[in-house]
């Protein structure tokens, strides 16, 4: 039995692992790659056969853990989905979602091709196939062991991220009466203030645990200083009558910035804003979702909603639902809106950006990720004249970058959360850029646990007991540092010889000593021929 690395290794989308027994084959995540993995595995389709995976288990909605199920569908997969309730709710806006990108990047792809003379292209996969698999879920509830097949228990455990996310604690085995393995799958981990989640479940017991690292190397400002941050902003433009406009992902981020704007209005009433929008039918859809959910909320989101307060409708607020409605808000001098997509490589935010980038008293606030040539990240890089719709803009606004907002664990919070694990736990570190896991496999050891960051590809063997692969990788690493010492020293040695060489006049040796003199020089050159050939050789 064994666990296979098939994606989100030493990048951070594309999260796909396998558990593989002689009965089975299940998958946990299965997901897209995104922003610059996207390019990388471009065109790339499974490794394996979808039609031999008889179940998968989903750690949450999000699209680079679950975007390519309909894909897996759609080429032959027929098992179960298990994931929590709030996530089948989530996922299904989430697909239909991707299902629309994929159509309208294939029609505008086709289009090019067309005028070059080339083939139509067909998206991944439609509305079809988001149906078919809609039907495959299979909702489980959080804290309870199940059986979903022979040889194969697992539990899902609150993971404090988005609605709905879990870690999936899984226990294998292959043959009856065998002990099982636990292997520990922490998908996304929550950060440890949980403002509007449940704070993530401690672990105690694991064989092995794959751990996300997206932020292995980072400490995220202190909830007192992000909320600072938004606070001034929102009072300098609630004084000079600015329109705000946010940027914004619309699971979880939405409904967490709908949340800190209610908490805004509370704490300072003297300060009145401008109406507030939710300009997304998907982001509408998303906070109707949280507020159905409210077992998974946080202990203060839940107050205010025994209390009949909602965490997620601030005083002078409208969802926007149509494309109408959402144009009229250009007429609108001073307002506060929250639109996708977070990057502004689409959605509603592109419209609204063009009709006020160019007023020097438009407020900007970036409070997500803004990957490498999107056009947020051109804002947010101070860039003076940007291209959006066929169009030059001038950049007028004032942009504001508040990274707190983050939902995932920073170092420390991830560090918190492993040292729950007994140090027989194995960790493989997932889901991160190469520096930020190596940086928390680092930290995972001088806490004494063996930790490694795994490679595309590679295949676990479940039964090997501890220390596992750090030992043959410290042995191949002190290997390695031996022979860098001795490449030093003979580097030294050859120098030193050189220079040697060069400041021998042969007219300054004695007549008496040439006998003893040209052996010697013989066997130099000889050496350096030795050492040239095996080097051209090389
Ligand atoms: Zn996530
Ligand atoms: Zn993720």
């Amino acid at each position: 039995m064994r666990l296979r690395i098939l994606g989100a290794a030493g990048e951070v989308t594309g999260s796909n692992y396998m558990i593989e027994t002689k009965n089975y084959k299940v998958l946990v995540d299965c997901g897209f790659h995104q922003g610059q993995d996207e390019e990388k595995h471009e065109g790339e389709l499974f490794s394996y056969n979808p039609a031999d995976i008889d179940a998968v288990l989903l750690t949450h909605a999000h699209i680079d853990h679950s975007g390519r199920i309909p894909l897996l569908v759609k080429m032959g997969f027929k098992g179960k989905i298990y994931c929590t309730y709030a996530t089948t709710e989530l996922v299904k806006i989430l697909w239909k979602d991707s299902s629309n990108i994929l159509r309208e990047t294939a029609e505008w792809k086709s289009k090019k091709n067309l005028r070059k003379g080339l083939n139509k292209v067909e998206p991944l996969f439609g509305d079809k196939e988001v149906e078919t698999t809609l039907e495959l879920r299979s909702p489980v509830p959080y804290d309870e062991v199940l059986d979903i097949m022979p040889g194969l228990k697992v539990r899902f455990r609150e993971a404090g991220h988005i609605l709905g996310s879990a870690i999936i604690e899984t226990w294998i085995s292959e043959d009856e009466g065998q002990k099982a393995r636990k292997v520990v799958f922490s998908g996304d981990l929550g950060s440890r203030d949980g403002v509007i989640e449940k704070p993530m479940a401690f672990i105690e017991e694991a064989d092995f645990v794959l751990i996300e690292s997206t932020y292995g190397d980072r400490l995220h400002k202190s909830l007192e200083d992000t909320r600072f941050e938004f606070q001034n902003v929102l009072k300098y433009a609630a004084k000079n009558g600015s329109k705000i406009l946010i940027p914004t992902f619309m699971v979880d981020r939405a409904q967490r910035l709908l949340y800190e704007l209610t908490l805004f209005q509370k704490s300072f009433p003297e300060v009145e804003l401008p109406s507030i929008y939710l300009d997304s039918p998907m982001g509408v859809k998303t906070t109707e979702i949280y507020s159905k959910y409210i077992n998974l909320l946080s202990r203060d989101l839940k107050k205010m909603l025994v209390k009949g307060e909602d965490p997620f409708e601030p005083e002078n607020f409208t969802f926007v639902r149509t494309p109408d409605e959402s144009r009229e808000l250009n007429k609108q001098n001073s307002a506060i809106i929250l639109a996708g997509s977070g990057m502004c490589s689409g959605g509603r935010i592109i419209h609204h950006l063009k009709h006020s980038l160019f007023k020097s008293d438009t407020q900007v606030i970036f409070v997500g990720y803004q990957a490498f040539g999107t056009l947020g990240r051109k804002l947010v890089d101070g860039l003076k004249k940007v291209r959006i719709m066929g169009e030059d803009i001038i950049v007028k606004a004032t942009m504001n970058t508040i990274g707190g907002f983050s939902a995932h664990a920073d170092k420390d919070d991830l560090l918190k959360w492993a040292s729950g694990f007994p140090k027989k736990a194995q960790f493989l570190v997932v889901h991160g850029e190469p520096k930020s896991s190596d940086s928390l496999a680092s930290s995972l050891k001088e806490l004494g646990y063996s930790a490694w960051v795994p490679t595309m590809g590679e295949e676990i063997d479940l039964l090997i007991e501890k220390p596992h692969r750090d030992e043959s990788w410290s042995k191949a690493a002190s290997a390695k540092e031996e022979a860098r010492k001795a490449f030093v020293e003979m580097e030294e040695a050859l120098e030193e010889v050189k220079d040697l060489a060069e400041n021998v006049d042969p007219n300054t040796i004695n007549d008496s000593d040439y006998a003893k003199v040209i052996p010697l020089l013989k066997s130099v050159k000889a050496l350096f021929k030795i050492i040239t050939s095996s080097a051209n050789k090389k």
